[in-house]
């Protein structure tokens, strides 16, 4: 069985207590693999590396950090199909998925920031201030410079994708990094160590040490060597780094959970609305924390909208995740299927109307095997109190909830109606109401007529309990670097 090892000064080594962590395949429940169950000890390890690569990195002029993120890329691209299954095994999407989003992205990902970085424009400001017997004048600049050691968490859904995310504008601005992957699926980030040393990334620049959250996670958090948090994850833990993090005056951004809703207005173009409201509801198998999982429609339309739903939802190619075929894989653990499946039931135990789904794909259903799988069917429930914990938590699952409104300004009400506020999306054809509705949602992101359509120079993040700070574009740039003033009197 191949165990996979940490990354460490360059080097890849087993962690320092010699215990293990299997790693399972969520299509077949079986263990597949081991990974490192680091613990502090080997963060100290990374941190140290990467404090001492720091000094050298920082200094590599930017076009030259520039091109060997783009090597990496180009070797990102040239490692696809590998990197695919990879992601396929370790979390369950289908194949077809990590193909066509996963993988490409995280080569954009890597290329994006190294071009970002080499276009990146500075602030200057002419001083004129008025003083005895004239002026004084000064130029005002603005000196952006890396931060030193960031430590960079990510969770299971979309490994590498969220990893590159977050790797990219860190090494690109000139820091170092420690990452800490989810535990759950730690493969993709095993293999881009690989890759991260063929495109000639000197030692000890990119350090990637796998394990637990309470142990090695919580270790680099509480690091005081690693000024710059960037987390992405549940809100439970987001609460908790940011009050570690903020003890210690840390930097932090942080991407957490959601509860987005998908509003339907009765002039939208329905077949489109209801086309992409599946999407958004199950594209990852509801594992996106972008996902559309309250769908808000309005009265007149919402049969049409829910029949159309529940119609694609009984067409989908559920399957072997790397059937080049399948459309929607596995959850990516049976622990999590579990709290998804028990969210159902409470929505039942509600008064919810289960309109499709609701159960575990039946075996017969997928092939053989697949029949420990962690499958459960895209599910659609109606009729819920818009109050209740179904209604309020993320799932983070296959299971979109309805409601129905009669009027804009209730719409937008439900719409802004739990502690979240990471992405919404509206359906009109209306103009006018597209923009209003946009301003007036609680979100980060909101998507008029479309959904998870990204363009990587646009902010990116939440409000409300689904989090802190922005990355993305400019964002990013600025969050992995110090702004220092220079005042030089002319
Ligand atoms: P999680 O919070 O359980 O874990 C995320 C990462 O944090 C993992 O690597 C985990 O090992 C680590 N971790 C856990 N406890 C820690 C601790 N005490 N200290 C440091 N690290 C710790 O989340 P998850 O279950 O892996 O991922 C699902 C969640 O991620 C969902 O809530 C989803 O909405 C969210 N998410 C958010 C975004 C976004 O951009 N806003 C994107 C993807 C996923």
């Amino acid at each position: 069985m191949e165990r996979l090892t940490n990354f460490i000064a360059g080097e890849h080594r087993p962690p320092e207590s010699g215990q293990w962590l299997d790693v399972v395949e969520p299509a077949t429940g079986a263990v597949y693999a081991q990974a490192p169950d680091s613990d502090a000890s080997d963060v100290e390890r990374a941190v140290s590396a990467a404090a001492a690569a720091f000094p050298a990195w920082s200094a590599v002029p930017a076009p030259e950090r520039s091109r060997v993120l783009f090597r990496l890329a180009d070797l990102l691209e040239s490692n696809a199909e590998r990197l695919a299954r990879a992601e396929s095994v370790d979390t369950g999407k289908p194949i077809a998925l990590a193909r066509r989003v996963d993988v490409p992205r995280s080569i954009a990902n890597l290329r994006f920031f190294a071009g970002a970085v080499l276009h990146a424009a500075g602030e200057m400001f002419e001083t004129d201030t008025p003083a005895a017997g004239g002026a004084e004048r000064a130029l005002n600049y603005t000196l952006r410079r890396p931060r030193g050691v960031a430590g960079l968490i990510t969770p299971w859904n979309l490994p590498l994708y969220l990893l590159t995310w977050k790797i990219a504008p860190a090494l690109a601005t000139g820091n170092t990094v420690v990452a800490k992957p989810s535990e759950v699926t730690p493969m993709t980030a095993h293999l881009l160590t690989g890759l991260a040393r063929e495109a000639g990334l000197p030692p000890g620049v990119l350090n990637v040490v796998h394990g637990r959250g309470d142990q090695p996670g919580a270790a680099l958090v509480a690091h005081p060597d690693v000024p710059t948090l960037s987390f992405t994850g549940s809100t439970r833990v987001g609460r908790w780094i940011a009050r570690t993090a903020g003890d210690l005056l840390k930097r932090v951004s942080l991407e957490l959970g959601g509860k987005n809703p998908f509003v339907v207005f009765d002039d939208a173009d329905l077949d489109d609305a209801a086309r992409t409201a599946a999407r958004a509801a199950f594209t990852n198998q509801g594992q996106v924390c972008l996902c559309g999982s309250r769908l808000i429609v309005h009265r007149a339309v919402a049969d049409r909208v829910v029949d159309a739903l529940a119609a694609w939802c009984a067409q989908v190619r559920i399957g072997d995740p790397l059937d080049d075929a399948t459309d929607f894989g596995a959850l990516t653990s049976d622990d999590h299927l579990h709290k998804v499946a028990g969210m159902v039931e409470e929505a039942r135990r509600l008064g919810g109307r289960v309109v499709c789904g609701g159960a575990r794909v039946p075996p017969a259903r997928l092939p053989a095997r697949c029949g420990g799988g962690a499958f459960y069917l895209p599910t659609v429930v109606t009729g819920l109190d818009p109050a209740c914990r179904v209604e309020q938590e993320e799932i983070f699952g296959p299971v979109v909830t309805v409601q129905t409104f009669d009027t804009e300004d209730q719409a937008i009400a439900l719409a802004n109606a739990t502690p979240y506020g990471l992405a919404a999306t509206l359906f009109t054809r209306d103009v006018s109401r597209a923009h209003r509705a946009a301003a007036a949602l609680d979100a980060g992101v909101v998507w008029v007529n479309c959904w998870m359509l990204r363009d990587l120079r646009t902010p990116f993040g939440g409000t409300k309990q689904s989090g802190v700070g922005r990355e993305g574009g400019a964002e990013a740039l600025r969050f992995f670097t110090e702004p220092r003033n220079v005042c030089l009197r002319l």
